[in-house]
């Protein structure tokens, strides 16, 4: 178990106080200045050595992301941008840093954009984030008045306007290029790639777009280096990970733990053990609602990394571990998502566009058993062709769930289909 002194959130739980004194008193803002002037390229060296990949669900190197901006300006400016949309199902990790322990992540802000040139930072917080919104706010108005953030911010020579905005509340707007245009005052539609926004980002500008655990826990890799960092986790999976447990544990709960944990000990140490015991555990989704289920057989073994999860035919994504005990009707928490999806969709691809609304309807009458059992198939041909064939990731989002049910559980799928036409639907199915 992750020791409390290696914990880089030590007022993840809003248990302390969470103004700038309280977060001076727990170590953050401690020699900010000295750290910037180490210079940009140590800066972006240590992020590489730490070994953090980008806590927003790709998993892609946040050291690598950052080289990938201009190290000189060809005269326009370069902007970092905050991801704090944080819409996807049973992901509330973020949250807690912004509304209990928002100085590490105005902290981050400040040294990241001085490793990316940027003298202006945006963090786009979703629409429904209206507690956390007033929270991060307030920080960022005492770090404005301490003079940590403005004019020489934090006294390092670096001049840094920190902007936070409110989102309306679409889940669409967590795709980096939406959020850009609903940041632009546009539609929150995705942007084809390339260009990137490294290249041609926000107004045109070379861009970063990082997730807020990652910028947040950018001070304290730099201040206890980046072997301490390295030091947990298997390799390629470094670090210490927020945790968020949903679902039917005893304990739901959002924790900091050592990368690479075992699901029995998360579940066991932080939540308490399965509902009604570990035999009566029936699947997992483990990252978030866009990855596939795992059985919960399959997952008694997994380890809560980037690679041991692909290696199960899943991913860790935003580690927001959904936890389905056997009461669960698992075809209709699966229709719950193609309904999500399919409400999210900004309908500007056509596999996306139709094929979620087709996905959902087709769930629909699974759920009531009211299909053919050939159907099945299509439904999973159906997946494959909206899967890699869109702008963005929520086709692939809406297809991989489906998948997982159907690699998962086809079983019960078709008993389903058997039952209502024998007339022996089980209750739950037929509710
Ligand atoms: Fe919009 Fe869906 Fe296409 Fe993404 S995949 S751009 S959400 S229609």
């Amino acid at each position: 178990m992750l020791k409390d002194q290696d914990r880089i959130f030590t007022n993840l739980y809003g248990m302390h106080d969470r103004t700038l004194k309280g977060a001076q008193m727990r170590g953050h803002w401690d020699g900010t200045a000295g750290i910037i002037e180490k210079g940009r390229d140590w800066i972006v060296q240590q992020m590489k050595d730490s070994g953090l990949r980008g806590r927003g669900g790709a998993g892609f190197p946040t050291g690598l992301k950052w080289s990938f901006m201009p190290k000189e300006s060809d005269g326009r400016p370069a902007y970092l941008v905050v991801n704090a949309d944080e819409s996807e199902p049973g992901t509330c990790k973020d949250r807690e840093i912004m509304r209990h322990d928002p100085h590490t992540l105005i902290e981050g802000c400040l040294i990241a954009s001085f490793a990316m040139n940027a003298h202006a930072c945006y963090i786009y917080i979703r629409g429904e984030y209206i507690r956390e919104r007033e929270a991060l706010q307030a920080a960022i108005d005492e770090a404005y008045d301490s003079g940590l953030l403005g004019k020489n911010a934090a006294g390092s020579g670096w001049d840094f306007d920190l902007y936070l905005h409110h989102g309306a509340g679409a889940y669409i707007c967590g795709e980096e290029t939406a959020l850009i245009e609903s940041l632009e005052g546009k539609k929150g539609m995705p942007r084809m790639k390339p260009p990137f926004p490294a290249g041609a980002g926000l107004y045109g500008c070379p861009t970063t777009v990082n997730n807020v655990e990652s910028i947040a826990v950018v001070p304290t890799i730099l201040r206890r280096g980046a072997d301490w960092f390295s030091s947990f986790g298997r390799p390629n999976n470094a670090g210490t990970k927020l945790f968020g447990v949903s679902g039917h544990v005893n304990n739901p709960c959002v924790v900091e733990e050592a990368m690479s944990i075992s699901f029995e000990e998360l579940i066991d140490k932080h939540c308490g053990g399965i509902r009604g015991g570990w035999d009566n555990l029936k699947a997992v989704i483990p990252g978030g609602s866009s990855v596939p289920c795992v059985t919960g057989e399959n997952m008694r073994d997994a380890v809560m990394d980037f690679d041991a999860l692909k290696e199960k035919g899943s991913s860790l994504g935003t580690a927001a571990v959904i936890v389905m005990d056997k009461q669960t009707d698992i075809i209709k928490a699966i229709w719950r998502l193609s309904k999500f999806y399919k409400h999210e969709s900004c309908g500007q691809c056509t596999p996306c566009r139709e094929g979620t609304g087709w996905m959902m309807r087709v769930m629909d009458r699974l759920v009531k058993g009211e299909a053919e059992v050939e159907e099945i198939d299509m439904l999973l041909s159906v997946t494959k062709q909206v899967e890699g064939h869109t702008i963005c990731a929520l086709g692939d989002a809406a297809a991989w769930p489906i998948q997982g049910l159907i690699k998962n559980f086809r079983e019960e799928i078709e008993d389903r289909i058997k039952a209502k036409r024998t007339g022996r639907m089980g209750a739950m199915a037929a509710e």
